[in-house]
């Protein structure tokens, strides 16, 4: 017998297993020796109370164990060589193509310009330590793409676009732990992160599919208006049934590459803003209202949003816990993003907080044609870079308190980004409107949540990557480029994603779009 129940446990008895075992018979209405197992089903904190709660959904199984999760990886066969699919970008949107393919028996042929995943490290300590930016290995590329480096959070809206369950099954069977099965705000994790990555790959390899590393992508084979395969590194040529575009919202050479190629492309509007940074302590104490977090609670989070002049303004990606990070992916630019360890145990939340920008906003560029937003985007995180004097990975940045007063800080509080901070006017960085914006929903936001407003706080620019300035236009349907046969935008940088989980639904997607289309199915 199964029964489903609804438990609501202070942070410590939810966090002990025979405490949730008790409420959980109780409230089945069994006694305790008659249950064989309870298997939570949804958990989320409830902090609206003056005491935090957590609400546990269980299934309660007496007389029967509970069912085992069948595996999602026992749905892959072995890739056919003559079914070939190229993925540009391996990414959550391009590992999750090519599982998706590898159902389909196909032969997915993954290509990234960056490194594999432990190498890609090393990079990354170049960029934090010493503000060296390399091109193809850095926050943004390498394999796992983006997210790899990240919170890991898997929170999504996108809940029509496909199973999330398939997906988080998927992370388990590669190493996440089964609590984002459960958790209502799921995420993984920097530290574990790259391990579900570097096992996605072996997944892959296992089944006869390939995994090429500084495999830089630099033109498409088009002829008569269908795509025949790619060029790596301006001279090697390979040919597939299908190229899957899935290179996230950074790969700028791309998004020329397309407007060289002819292959249609167009501005979209996307966010900008800045990164703004709490101590820990001072948020679980708006939130969880204490002066010392339960040691059984998470670090907590926020989520703000209002609207300024006719604008959205909102908080994103919001890391407690964490760590800002220089997300440039080159040279002579600088972009801020977050990223956190599955504990969460930095002592700073920082958050991105942006605006919506659209054409209004990209009208000087319109010179620009189909890339005018990437440009404008691009002209922001130039001027981020050189309003710091000594060339390095330095982010311009203000207290909170003085960026609303338009005050250039005298001095900066402690901050998690490693290559340090500058004080700087940011009106001299962030484009007029947006900065007007961002001061005016900054105001209202100390209004919504009592205590964010704060000289403790720091505002750092410029977090302008969190969604692509560009979409590749593509059939609903088919999810074939609309104008080049065979050729599948596909995830963040397309246009058709804004996260790891919806980036790995929407390469699900497209391969089984492939495979229809195809007759592999
Ligand atoms: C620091 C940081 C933290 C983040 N935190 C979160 C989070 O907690 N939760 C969340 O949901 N999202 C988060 N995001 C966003 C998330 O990572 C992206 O939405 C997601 O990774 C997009 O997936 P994608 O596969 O479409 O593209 P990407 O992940 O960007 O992958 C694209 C891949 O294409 C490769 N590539 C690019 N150009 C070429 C080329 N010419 N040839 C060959 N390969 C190429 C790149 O090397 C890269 O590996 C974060 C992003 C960053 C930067």
């Amino acid at each position: 017998m199964q029964t489903r129940v609804d438990i609501v446990l202070s942070p410590a008895q939810a966090a002990d297993a025979a405490a949730v075992r008790m409420a959980a018979a109780q409230a089945a209405g069994l006694p305790l020796d008659a249950v064989t197992a309870v298997r939570q089903h949804r958990r989320s904190i409830d902090a609206r109370g003056r005491s935090v709660r957590v609400r546990i959904v269980a299934d309660v199984y007496a007389g029967e164990q509970e069912p085992a999760r069948p595996s999602a990886v026992q749905r892959l066969r072995s890739a056919n060589p003559a079914r070939r699919v190229i993925i540009v970008g391996a990414g959550p949107a391009g590992y999750f193509a090519a599982l998706r393919l590898l159902e389909h028996g196909a032969t997915p042929i993954v290509l990234d310009r960056g490194k594999d995943v432990r190498a890609r490290r090393r990079d990354l300590r170049a960029i934090q330590q010493f503000g060296i930016v390399d091109e193809h290995s850095n926050y943004c590329f390498g394999e796992g793409g983006a997210g790899t480096y990240s919170d890991g959070k898997l929170y999504t809206r996108s809940h029509k676009r496909g199973s999330i369950e398939n997906v988080l099954q998927l992370l388990v069977d590669h190493g996440a732990t089964d609590d984002i099965l459960v958790d209502s705000h799921p995420h993984i994790g920097s530290n574990k992160l790259w391990l579900v990555v570097q096992r996605i790959r072996e997944t892959i390899l296992a089944h006869g599919g390939e995994v090429r590393f500084d495999a830089w992508v630099t033109d498409l084979l088009i002829h008569h208006d269908r795509v025949r395969g790619v060029v790596v590194h301006g001279t090697e040529e390979l040919l597939a049934d299908a190229v899957v575009l899935a290179t996230g919202h950074s790969a700028r050479d791309v998004m020329r590459m397309c407007v060289r190629q002819g292959v249609a492309i167009e501005s979209k509007p996307f966010a900008l803003g800045v990164r703004i940074e709490h101590p820990q302590p001072l948020i679980d104490s708006i939130q969880y209202h204490t002066s010392v977090r339960d040691p059984h609670l998470p670090a907590s989070s926020y989520k703000l949003v209002c609207q300024a002049n006719g604008k959205g303004v909102f908080s994103f990606c919001m890391c407690p816990g964490g760590i800002i990070v220089p997300a440039s992916t080159s040279p002579g630019e600088l972009v801020v993003n977050g990223m956190s360890m599955s504990r969460r145990d930095s002592p700073y939340a920082n958050s991105g907080t942006v605006v919506t920008v659209d054409e209004s906003d990209w009208a000087s560029y319109a010179k620009h044609g189909p890339l005018a937003a990437m440009e404008y985007q691009g002209a922001v995180e130039v001027a981020a870079f050189n309003s710091v004097a000594d060339a390095s990975q330095r982010a311009p940045a203000q207290r909170l308190t003085d960026y609303v007063a338009g005050r250039v800080s005298a001095s900066l509080p402690g901050t998690s980004y490693i290559p340090k901070l500058a004080s700087v006017d940011l009106r001299s960085v962030l484009p007029a409107p947006v900065d007007r914006r961002l001061r005016q929903a900054i105001g209202e936001f100390g209004r919504m949540m009592r205590g964010y407003l704060t000289e403790e706080a720091v505002v750092v620019a410029t977090e302008s990557r969190t969604s692509s300035p560009v979409r590749i236009p593509r059939d609903r349907d088919t999810y074939e480029h609309l104008g080049i046969a065979g050729l599948y935008p596909c995830g963040e940088g397309a246009g058709y994603a804004g996260g790891i989980v919806s980036a790995a639904l929407d390469g699900q997607n497209v391969a089984s779009a492939i495979a229809v289309a195809n007759g592999w199915t």
